[in-house]
């Protein structure tokens, strides 16, 4: 599904990747796990074609990101680290909204998203303002959203990060069903203990560079005899 290849990308004089390599197969739920500042988002946000590398390879399904960016696109459903400004609309406006870039309307956009709504428990929220949910909702919302055009493949930038347990184990639980349903995820997080009850797959990213990569039992091994993965569990 994503195969990314020597990928690198320096801010002005800082290495921030330095030349990355990742495999994901389909069906698998891949987390990316590594400190801060490791270059888990740089990484994401290059994937997404919102950053330009500096060298390397990114092949989505088989089509090179650089060459058809839109077609990429739209393969994917992201879910960013920070959701930004929702300009003061309702949880509805917002999911038509979304719905339209994707050519999306009428009776089909008022059902999918309401169907879409119901899946990540907002269907009683399609009034409210999205700004005055809490984060939990939000980060749901933002699920919601990437799934409106019900791409194969999800990106998910540290989507439990400053959540409470009970909305961290319910956002865990629509990723648990999303790989149910056969869909690919890319899920990253500085901490291996938010992704491993999710994960079938690991790759631990340090200074912009793959450390380890495997199936969660051999990276959980691997740091039980103290190979040197240096991350926090
Ligand atoms: P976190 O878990 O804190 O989000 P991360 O693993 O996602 O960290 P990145 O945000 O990709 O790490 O950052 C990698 C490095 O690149 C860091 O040293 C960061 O300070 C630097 N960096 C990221 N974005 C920029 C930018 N726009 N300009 C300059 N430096 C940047």
């Amino acid at each position: 599904m994503l195969k990314v290849i020597g990928l690198k990308k320096k801010y002005g004089k800082h290495t921030a990747l330095a030349g990355l390599d990742m495999n994901i197969k389909k069906g698998q739920v891949y987390g990316l796990v590594g400190p801060n500042g490791a270059g888990k988002t740089t990484a994401i946000r290059l994937i997404m074609g919102l950053s330009h590398m500096d060298d390397g390879q990114i092949i989505i399904n088989g089509t090179d990101a650089r060459k058809k960016p839109l077609k990429v696109k739209e393969m994917i459903g992201y879910v960013p680290d920070n959701c930004g400004s929702y300009f003061n609309m309702s949880v509805n406006e917002y999911m038509e909204f979304f719905a339209a870039g994707f050519g999306i309307s009428g009776i089909k956009a008022e059902n999918r998203n309401l169907k879409l709504l119901e899946q990540v428990g907002l269907e009683d929220k399609v009034e409210f303002i999205a700004d005055t949910l809490s984060r939990g909702m939000q980060q749901r919302l933002s699920l919601a959203r990437a799934l409106i055009h019900d791409p194969e493949f999800l990106i998910m930038d540290e989507p439990t990060s400053g959540l409470d347990p009970r909305n961290s184990f319910e956002f865990k639980r629509l990723v648990k069903e999303l790989k149910k349903s056969g869909k690919t995820v890319l899920i990253s997080s500085h901490l291996l203990s938010e992704l491993s009850e999710i994960c079938t797959d690991i790759a631990v990213i340090e200074n912009g560079m793959l450390a380890a990569q495997g199936s969660l039992t051999e990276i959980l091994g691997r740091i039980e005899h103290s190979n040197p993965i240096k991350i926090v569990v």
